[in-house]
């Protein structure tokens, strides 16, 4: 996929932000820190276009890029931050539902987690909370550069189970280092968007 634009159209407070335009999006949701800027800066080949390791504390938005005046990437918060409080947490969670629930143009949520680690209570609820809303969802496991190639299999099998993955879900080992997986995830995100 050759990207030729690549812009931030709005970060999105609420709902009356979000772009009126009627073109497919790809949400990317996952833990801070996970890699998640890192992932699409790799893909739309920018070094820093989606800010990375946003730190917490800062205003939550939807962040909104139009890639080649064809679609939309998402930039959701991302979550599992330690210190966060309540009130910020409940904010999260409505904002959540307001786009999740509500988003016709979504085609598809990319779940952003670690190849290193299982995945996390949060990764678990973020996954079946897309499952809820019927939604399609495809998993990218990142930081593939930092496992020895003998533990991928290992991993990979660890995230499905943890998460208690459905099978027909792409599954999409991923690394911003290498760029490996770079074309699988571009081939996913083009089916779900056309
Ligand atoms: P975000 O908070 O989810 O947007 O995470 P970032 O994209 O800011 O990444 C967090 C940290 O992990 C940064 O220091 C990145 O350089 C690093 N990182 C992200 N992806 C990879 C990767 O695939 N391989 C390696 N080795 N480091 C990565």
């Amino acid at each position: 996929m050759k990207v030729n634009t690549a812009e931030i159209v709005i970060s999105a407070a609420s709902k009356k932000q979000y772009p009126s335009a009627l073109i497919p999006e790809i949400a990317l949701a996952g833990r801070s820190n996970v890699g998640k800027s890192s992932f699409i800066n790799k893909l739309i080949q920018r070094k820093n276009l989606a800010r990375t390791s946003s730190r917490p504390g800062k205003t939550q938005t939807l962040n909104f890029y139009i890639i080649n005046d064809q679609f939309h990437f998402v930039d959701v918060p991302g979550y599992g931050y330690a210190k966060v409080s309540k009130t910020e947490r409940a904010k999260w969670g409505e904002m959540m539902d307001e786009y999740f629930s509500e988003r016709e143009q979504l085609r598809a949520t990319a779940l952003i987690v670690d190849i290193r680690h299982e995945p996390t209570d949060e990764d678990c609820m973020m996954y079946d909370f897309l499952k809820h809303y019927e939604l399609p969802v495809m998993i990218v496991a990142t930081k593939l550069d930092k496992i020895k190639k003998s533990q991928q299999q290992k991993q990979i099998r660890l995230i499905k189970e943890t998460l208690q993955m459905d099978e027909e879900d792409p599954f999409i080992p991923f690394s911003a280092e290498t760029g490996e997986g770079k074309e699988a995830a571009w081939r996913t995100i083009l089916e779900f968007i056309r």
